[in-house]
């Protein structure tokens, strides 16, 4: 009987992978990943170590759920050691804990290793702190891929009240639903807001503006997935830190 580790990939940059992600992927037999695993990650396998895509582009269901389970499953069952690598943190939008629980129902032995998930990992890196002395003092992650049922509305009038600062997954597409509700429910359309299109990675697009107008930016931007949406009073502290380092650069030019 072989074995299963859930890893997390981190946001993107491969340095941001742990120690203990890096050793699992040096050693696996098979490495099953998603789309938003960085290529460079892989080339840390054995080279004879099977890589297998399993990734869903948005809207194309290329490997439904069970499947991936069961190739999991079978590849373990045969005595091989599994990584499923999953961009991020396996258990943030990652279907993590439905693997899991697959895995340890068909009796194997698995793991699960954490990864930095892209909130952390893209605010970081975009100058964003999701909270910060004063203006933040609670963040949430929430999903942006279901926000028009009744149970969703109730979900955004609560997360306007309680929450401060609102890391958004899955919701370029429907940013405008979302400014909607988080309006509707009394969020001042004057509050900071940031698009970060591809955190932490060579290709990194971030945009700043309110959530007033966050949907037109993104729209006049083309700014697509994966991106999160990041709004709250904190996300006015990339701007103050840019015009430091510009001040910075200024004096010693
Ligand atoms: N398990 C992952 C999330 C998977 S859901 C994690 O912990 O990060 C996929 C969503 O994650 C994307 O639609 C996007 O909103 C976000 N995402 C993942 N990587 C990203 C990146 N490098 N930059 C911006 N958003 C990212």
């Amino acid at each position: 009987m072989g074995s299963v580790s859930i890893v997390g990939a981190g946001p993107g940059d491969p340095e941001l992978l742990t120690i203990k992600a890096m050793r699992r992927i040096q050693t696996a037999d098979v490495i099953l990943y998603d789309r938003l695993v960085n290529e460079a990650i892989l080339s840390y396998g054995k080279p004879e170590a099977l890589r297998i895509y399993v990734g869903k582009a948005p809207g194309h269901h290329s490997m439904p759920q069970e499947a991936i389970e069961k190739l999991i499953i079978k590849y373990a069952s045969a005595g091989n050691h599994v990584v499923r690598l999953k961009g991020g943190d396996p258990y943030v939008f990652g279907r993590g804990g439905e693997e899991a629980l697959a895995v340890a129902a068909a009796g194997i032995d698995y793991e699960v290793i954490p990864g930095i998930t892209s909130a952390i990992g893209a605010a970081a890196s975009a100058g964003i702190p999701l909270t910060h002395r004063g203006l933040a003092a609670s963040f949430a992650i929430v999903t942006g891929s279901r926000c028009h049922d009744q149970a969703s509305a109730a979900h955004w009038e609560a997360l306007v009240h309680s929450v401060d600062t609102l890391v958004i997954y899955m919701g370029v597409s429907t940013l405008s639903d979302i400014r909607q509700q988080l309006l509707k429910f009394g969020k001042n359309p004057a509050t900071p807001a940031a698009l970060i299109e591809n955190g932490t990675t060579a290709r990194e697009r971030t945009v700043t503006g309110t959530l007033g107008n966050m949907d037109k930016l993104a729209a006049a931007l083309k700014i697509s997935n994966p991106a999160l949406i990041i709004i709250g009073e904190s996300v006015a502290v990339r701007d103050q830190l840019l015009g430091l380092q510009k001040g910075i650069h200024s004096q010693i030019g």
